[in-house]
């Protein structure tokens, strides 16, 4: 293990890879530690849609910043995300009617390919889907999903390549720090003397945070996905569907599955230890996912159930993530709290704290509004992403 590095980033799932890649390029001697394996967190279990519907305009570009990414992974990173352009479709009711029509607004000035459909537009694009109870409807076409190990393993090579040092199974178990900034990492296999820390732990984000005596509020919550075979007369294309009317959302699997999944509290929200959760859906969540996607697209009465699982969101008590250098202890960033939203951003976030740590500051996004001193100063976000 080298002894000293310019940072180390704790973490190598896609934030901590993405962002080992970007400081490597950069010429920064950066060591990237993983307790496990890359992607073997939560990133390993993402859905991994990657999608420009946000109703905080630095989320909206950093999502854009990311898909840039994504679209052109072999010439930014090299190799393939495997990177599924689907389309992604929003379907709200009369109420969210007045506040997508604003979002979509805002999305667009910011450069996102997205419009308003009707209801009888989406019947048009999607002929196999109910539509009866659909007010609004908005349309992301160059949206989709990639491979989440894919892109972490992608980002870690790339790292790699450009003389980054990289240590799977190595546990990082204490953090000294020396006159106000961090020092030295302890971890499984030695020490590491550096000035600056990046925490992208996920879940474990507050257990690193107490190494250095900050109090992160990250509440690891338990969440399902729920996997449906489509039958042989499921021929429209199939789209990423947000629906907010059953608080699901749907997202093709290959040619012929479904995933389910759902902000709906019965099927998420448990509080867990995120190292000893049942991995297993509940039984109840089955026909409560298996109700919504067959009202949704009624050819799916002929479907049948494959499986689901359970994994773990680093959730915040707004939702959002917690980014940026702590003022408790100079030296040590945060990347963490995504909440269950992250992956997408993996790519932008990487060059932005690349930037911050190099520079001071992101250069066009201002993410200081994630700032991670929010909660204390009783600043929350108050943005619902579903
Ligand atoms: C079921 C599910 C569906 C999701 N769907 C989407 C989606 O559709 N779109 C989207 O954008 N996002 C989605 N997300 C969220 C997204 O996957 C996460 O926000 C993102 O993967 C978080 O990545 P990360 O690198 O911050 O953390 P993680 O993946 O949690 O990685 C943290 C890593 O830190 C390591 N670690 C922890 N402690 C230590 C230590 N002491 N020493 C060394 N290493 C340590 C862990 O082993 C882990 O590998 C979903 C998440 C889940 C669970």
């Amino acid at each position: 293990m080298i002894r000293t590095a310019d940072v180390v980033v704790i973490g190598g799932g896609c934030m901590g890879a993405s962002t080992a890649c970007f400081l490597a390029r950069l010429g920064v001697t950066v060591a990237l530690v993983e307790k496990n394996y890359f992607a073997s967190g939560p990133t390993g279990q993402s859905s991994a849609v990657v999608r420009q519907h946000y109703s905080i305009q630095q989320l909206v570009a950093t999502s854009l910043r990311s898909l840039k990414v994504f679209q052109n992974f072999h010439e930014v990173v090299g190799g393939s995300p495997e990177f599924v352009k689907t389309g992604w479709l929003l379907l709200g009711d009369d109420g969210y009617a007045p506040t997508l029509r604003s979002l979509v607004e805002m999305q667009k000035k910011l450069g996102v390919n997205v419009e308003l459909l009707s209801p009888t537009e989406l019947n048009s694009l999607q002929p196999q889907t109910n539509v009866e109870d659909v007010v609004c409807v908005s349309y992301h076409p160059d949206t989709g999903y990639a491979n989440p190990v894919a892109t972490t393993k992608l980002f870690a090579e790339r790292a790699q390549r450009d003389g980054a040092y990289l240590y799977e199974n190595t546990m990082v178990t204490g953090i000294r720090a020396k006159g106000g900034r961090v020092h030295t990492v302890t971890t499984s296999k030695g020490e590491i003397d550096t000035p600056v820390i990046v925490n992208a732990a996920g879940p474990w984000g507050g257990k690193i945070g107490k190494m250095v005596g900050v109090d992160l509020p990250i509440g690891p919550t338990r969440h399902q996905i729920i996997v449906f075979q489509k039958p042989y007369d499921y021929w429209q294309p199939a789209m990423i569907y947000a629906d907010l009317l059953q608080d699901s959302y749907f997202r093709p699997e290959g040619t012929d599955k479904f995933l389910v999944g759902a902000s709906n509290e019965i099927f998420n929200h448990d509080k867990v230890n995120p190292d000893d959760y049942s991995g297993e859906a509940d039984p109840e969540t089955l026909p409560w996912s298996m109700e919504r996607i067959r009202h949704r697209f009624p050819v799916m009465q002929r479907s049948s159930y494959r499986g689901g699982y359970a994994a773990v969101y680093d959730s915040t008590p707004d939702e959002q993530p917690i980014i940026g250098q702590m003022t408790e202890i100079d030296g040590f960033y945060c990347l963490v709290g995504w909440s269950g939203h992250g992956f997408k951003h993996s790519p932008a976030m990487g060059q932005l704290m690349a930037e911050m740590i190099i520079t001071g500051t992101a250069s066009d996004v201002d993410l200081s509004i994630f700032s991670p001193s929010r909660f204390r100063e009783g600043f929350i976000l108050n943005a619902k992403e579903f």
